[in-house]
C-alpha cells in the first residue's frame, strides 16, 4: 500500500487519518495545533450530546494514535509540491515524500494555492464529492472547501471521503470501512454488552 501526508490535524485531517491507517496506508500528519475545535464547543455533532472541541480532539487523537497515525505537533508545512511520483511536503524540520496528499488547513488555502489546485470563482479550493483537486492525487478538505459553512462534522466527513477514495485507488475497487459487531466482539471480548 502507498503512503500519504496529511497536513492539518483537525477534524478534517484526522478524520481522513483514522480511514487511511485503519485501512493499511502509511499514514503521516503534521499539525500546529490551532484548530479552531479549541474553541468550540459541539451539541450538533450526530451522535454526541454535549462535548467540549478539545476533549473531542483529544479523544480523535488517541483514536488515530491507536491505529499507528505517524502524528508531527507543533509542525509546519510550508510547501507541498507535486513530483513524478507523488508530493514532497517540507517542514521546519525537514521533507518527506509519498503518493497521495490531504490538505486539511481549515480555511487556510495557502498550500493548496502553491499546488495549484483549482480554485472556485469564491477563492474556494474545487473538489469533486471525492474531495479530490484538480490536481491528481490532492484532496482538500474541511473549511478551505466551503465558503463559511462550516461544522466539525462536514470537516469529517471530508476526511472521510478523501480517505476512502485513495483506498479505492490502492484497492482497484470501490472501497468502504464498514465493520459488524462481531469485529467489536473479537477486539473487546467480554466488554462487549451482549444483552
Ligand atoms: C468559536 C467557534 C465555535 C465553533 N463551534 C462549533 C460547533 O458548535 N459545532 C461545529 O460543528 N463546529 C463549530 N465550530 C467550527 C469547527 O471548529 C470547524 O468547522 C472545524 O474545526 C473545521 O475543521 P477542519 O479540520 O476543517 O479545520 P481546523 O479544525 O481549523 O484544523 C486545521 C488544522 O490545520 C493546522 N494547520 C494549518 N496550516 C498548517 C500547516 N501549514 N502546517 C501544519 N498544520 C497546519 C491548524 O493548526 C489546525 O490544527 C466552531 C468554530 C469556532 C471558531
Amino acid at each position: 500500500m502507498a503512503d500519504v501526508l496529511i497536513v492539518g490535524g483537525g477534524p478534517a485531517g484526522l478524520s481522513a487519518a483514522l480511514f487511511t491507517a485503519k485501512n493499511g496506508v502509511e499514514t503521516t500528519v503534521f499539525d500546529t495545533d490551532e484548530t479552531w475545535m479549541h474553541k468550540a464547543h459541539l451539541f450538533n455533532y450526530p451522535g454526541i450530546g454535549s462535548i467540549d472541541g478539545s476533549n473531542y480532539l483529544e479523544t480523535l487523537r488517541d483514536q488515530v494514535d491507536d491505529f499507528g497515525v505517524d502524528r508531527h505537533q507543533e509542525t509546519e508545512v510550508t510547501a507541498v509540491e507535486s513530483t513524478d511520483d507523488g508530493f514532497t511536503v517540507t517542514t521546519d524540520d525537514g521533507e518527506y515524500a509519498s503518493s497521495y496528499v490531504v490538505l486539511a488547513t481549515g480555511a487556510n488555502r495557502d498550500l493548496a494555492a502553491g499546488l495549484d489546485c483549482a480554485l472556485t470563482d469564491e477563492g474556494i479550493v474545487d473538489v469533486d464529492v471525492t474531495m479530490e483537486t484538480s490536481v491528481e492525487n490532492a484532496y482538500a478538505t474541511g473549511a478551505m472547501v466551503r465558503a463559511e459553512e462550516w461544522q466539525a462534522v462536514i470537516s469529517a466527513g471530508d476526511g472521510a471521503a478523501a480517505a476512502l477514495n485513495i483506498l479505492t485507488k490502492e484497492k482497484g475497487e470501490h472501497f468502504h470501512d464498514f465493520d459488524v459487531p462481531g469485529d467489536a466482539e473479537e477486539l473487546f471480548g467480554s466488554l462487549v454488552d451482549s444483552s
